[in-house]
């Protein structure tokens, strides 16, 4: 195989250079880290599990109107994506009062909250992704008042589609963070969601148990974070429930 260009190392994810111009393969990486990289571990499967799992919502969210940078799926760990202009911008919608909120305002975790709320953190794992609003967003000029009235609408869709989505496979949909990026279609630019979705960036529990599938398992020492990315994937559809044989590891349904 030629070598390929590699554009970008992340904590979860490789970009390299995609076969033609505009594209990049996203290659997702079984690295786990927390607390701005302070701690790291490697779980085999995390990134083959994240990789499919992130790639059935964007092409769930791609058949409601969502336009999404992914392209096709290119083997087990990789997507063929269209190239974007990253907007440095976490976007975070809650439905339920979890993790940093919790810690911000006092409240008690599993609180359900009146409505959706969408947060903004910059980008800066130097400054630790500061929570920013709306207003820092226009000073700096980090996206323009149109495109964040897009996102923001974006976001809540997002939000409704995979709140359903999961409900109907048990899982309450907590929180998650989201991010878009600029396409040039010729003359037009357009926004669309990049990066990925996955256990490793919204918190999952499990309706009946309120057991967490995310990636507070490994955030909070909890243990069987692997075993719980799989319970999302085959609740999705998206593992055989054949017990695998012993070493063969989970099979994945295409
Ligand atoms: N999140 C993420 N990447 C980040 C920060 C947060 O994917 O760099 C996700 C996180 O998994 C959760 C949601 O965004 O689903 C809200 O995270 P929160 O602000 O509560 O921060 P945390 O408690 O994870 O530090």
């Amino acid at each position: 195989m030629s070598k390929r260009v590699r554009l970008y190392e992340g904590k979860a994810k490789i970009l390299y250079e995609g076969p033609e111009p505009g594209t990049l393969v996203q290659h997702f990486k079984d690295d786990a880290t927390a607390f701005n990289a302070e701690k790291h571990e490697v779980f085999e499967g995390k990134g083959v599990l994240n990789h499919r799992i992130s790639e059935y919502i964007f092409q769930r969210l791609g058949e409601i109107g969502i336009p999404t940078h992914f392209i096709k799926s290119l083997n087990m760990r990789e997507q063929l994506v269209r190239e974007a202009e990253i907007i440095p911008i976490e976007f975070v919608v809650r439905n339920v009062a979890a993790g940093s909120l919790v810690k911000r305002l006092g409240l008690n975790e599993g609180d359900a909250l009146p409505r959706p709320l969408v947060e903004f953190y910059y980008k800066d794992d130097a400054l630790g992704d500061p929570m920013i609003s709306e207003d820092h967003i226009a000073v700096f000029g980090w996206a323009g008042p149109q495109e964040m009235d897009e996102i923001v609408a974006m976001s809540l869709r997002i939000n409704d589609f995979m709140t359903g989505l999961f409900q109907g496979v048990g899982i309450r949909l907590v929180d998650f963070k989201i991010e878009f990026g600029r396409i040039w279609d010729g003359e037009t630019q357009r926004i669309v969601l990049a990066d990925e979705i996955s256990p490793d960036s919204c918190r999952l529990w499990d309706i009946a148990s309120g057991e967490k599938l995310d990636k507070d398992r490994f955030r909070q020492n909890l243990g069987g974070m692997i075993d719980a990315y799989q319970d999302v994937a085959r609740r999705l559809g998206l593992l055989s429930d054949a017990t695998p044989e012993k070493g063969d590891g989970p099979k994945l349904v295409k």
